[in-house]
């Protein structure tokens, strides 16, 4: 009898685990179900962790359609981790204890045939130092470059309490002012206010001081990689794209997914959770709608209803709603390479909407949001905060000697828990409506099938074998439509084992197969023209065979992996 999931949780619905303990949790259920969970390395990183890989279903090496989430490429963004793992969990459940998993049955059983590639932190030196420091972030904590003659911040623990926070210096010119709703808090300044202002650095010391200038902070000051800059997707150079790294997939997390990736042509659904915002984010992200494949589109409207049904995020294409200048798309990023080079069905969700509790109006542009938090909104937070999230994220300032700086203020903002990730007590909820919504994209999964084999007996000992395959999945046989345009997404074969006449028959190139979805509002339930497609879902191969012995038939394609038969002829 395999062990109950509750008792293998080491808590990942309540609060954010750290390496060790995320790693327990995946070895946890590796061991305990070891024909359902397998967990592999897809790279190591400087600091010596594994960006580990949880692939779940019977069977793993047999190649069948497959869906992917990951989280946490970006360092802070914890939440996509606990969400990656729920997911996980959910698919092991579907395995294990389907009858406590609230889906329809359709949905459970097309889960327990696909397979579900799990990576829950793609960047592990980044969030164990995010928390266990509390410094703020991008990806990765390193810094290879050789140009370090500029001044710039350096983030580190100046009063020893651990942490790394923010500093604050009164100054006349100083663009923040405390306000007087909430002591403490920073809100930026106007023409009305009166002194004291203040400016804010990161919590660390100035590298290269002239002992005058105070170079502005940076979010890549110490930190110049992107993760999600670095893949190699229409990826860029750092003056064009902030974060690129020197060369595409030059750091070995983002190439330990590429490689990964590109052996794997089976992944036809991928989903990048980050934080925050509470949205979905859908191709394209370099190009309007109208240059996108209508299909495709329908298809993320499906999703998109899905999304709004249990999650209440909205769906927002990249291009015109997330550029965060205008007519310059984001370059490099994980998502665009899953769709536009893997030809999977991608998204991006950013998880945890912050600004819809606040009670903020929808911007004209989903992205606008984070610019225009007011005044009145900061301050509903900080009292929010002290209420429901333990003031985890205004904590007091402290007085302390700067030795660059003289008199300044530590402590003032933590955004760990509360901003950039979900606090503890909505953590679950954030889990389960997403992982509602990830499991079906199961269900979009081409499903092969020989459904018949009819056998004609001809003059001279000769047997005619006819074998139908058919494709009883919801998406084709290439995934997204789009994705038939790409080298890799070859069409159906069949290979024969058996007496042959025609000894070249024992390889035939068949074609791809279309599904029954269509996605949303495609015209599919106006009754106006009765009609669907055509048995396009369906092909046939025939064989001339001497009569007495077998006939070993196997059908597939690298996307949708292979189906067999043995038939006596
Ligand atoms: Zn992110």
């Amino acid at each position: 009898m395999a062990r109950p999931l509750a008792d293998l949780s080491r808590g990942f619905r309540q609060t954010y685990l750290d390496y060790t303990e995320l790693t327990a949790q995946l070895h946890a259920w590796a061991e305990a179900y070891p024909s359902l969970a397998r967990v592999t390395s897809l790279a190591r990183t400087p600091e010596g962790r594994d960006v580990w890989l949880l692939t779940i279903g019977p069977d793993p090496d047999r190649t069948r359609p497959a869906v992917w989430a990951d989280g946490n490429i970006h360092a802070a963004e914890l939440a996509g981790s606990s969400v990656s793992l729920a997911i996980a969990e959910d698919a092991l459940r579907a395995h294990l204890e389907p009858d406590s998993l609230d889906l329809p049955k359709p949905v459970i059983d097309r889960m327990r045939e696909v397979l579900f590639y799990v990576v829950p932190r793609i960047s592990p030196d980044g969030a164990e130092c995010v928390l266990k420091t509390g410094r703020s972030l991008r990806s990765v904590p390193r810094d290879e470059r050789v140009e370090r003659g500029a001044p710039r911040w350096r983030l580190a623990d100046m009063d020893g309490d651990g942490r790394v926070l923010a500093m604050r210096v009164k100054d006349p010119g100083g663009e923040l002012v405390e306000s007087a709703q909430f002591p403490g808090l920073l809100v930026e300044r106007t023409v009305e206010d009166e002194d004291p202002f203040y400016k804010v650095y990161p919590e660390g010391t100035i590298e290269n001081f002239d002992g005058k200038t105070i170079p502005s902070p940076f979010f890549l000051g110490d930190n110049p990689i992107d993760l999600n800059r670095n893949f190699p997707w229409l990826w860029a150079p750092g003056h064009e794209q902030v974060g690129a790294g020197p060369f595409p997939l030059s750091e070995p997390e983002a190439r330990g997914v590429v490689e990964f990736a590109s052996k794997h042509p089976e992944i036809i659904a991928w989903c990048t959770y980050h934080t925050f915002g509470g949205v979905l984010i859908r191709p394209l992200g370099h190009a309007p709608d109208s240059k996108m494949d209508m299909e495709d589109l329908a298809l993320f409207r499906q999703v998109e209803a899905w999304m709004t049904e249990h999650t209440g995020y909205p769906t927002v294409s990249g291009y015109h709603e997330f550029l965060y200048e205008p007519d310059k798309p984001l370059h490099g990023d994980l998502s665009d390479y899953a769709y536009n080079q893997r030809g999977a069905l991608s998204y991006v969700i950013e998880l945890w909407d912050l600004f819809k509790r606040l009670g903020m109006e929808r911007p004209p542009m989903f992205e606008q949001y984070y610019h225009r938090v007011s005044r009145a909104d900061l301050v509903k937070l900080a009292w929010w905060d002290r209420d429901e999230n333990e003031g985890r994220c205004f904590p007091a300032w402290k007085p302390f000697r700067h030795p660059q700086l003289g008199a300044v203020e530590i402590g003032g903002i933590d955004p760990r828990v509360g901003i950039w990730n979900p606090p503890l007590h909505e953590l679950a909820s954030v889990c389960s409506t997403q992982s509602q919504v990830f499991v079906r994209l199961a269900a979009f999964a081409p499903r092969l099938r020989i459904t018949r084999t009819d056998r004609v007996a001809l003059p001279g000992g000769i047997v005619r074998v006819e074998v139908q395959v058919v494709n009883e999945g919801y998406l084709g046989t290439y995934g997204v439509p789009s994705a038939k345009k790409l080298d890799f997404n070859e069409p159906l074969y069949a290979t024969a084992k058996g007496e042959l006449v025609d000894p070249g028959m024992a390889h035939q190139m068949l074609r791809h197969l279309d599904g029954w979805g269509h996605g949303l509002h495609t015209g599919m339930n106006l009754p106006a023209y009765p009609g669907t497609r055509g048995t396009t879902n369906a092909a046939w191969v025939t064989y001339l065979v001497k009569g007495g012995g077998t006939l070993d038939v196997r059908i597939g394609c690298a996307r949708t992996g292979f189906v067999t038969a043995r038939i006596e002829v």
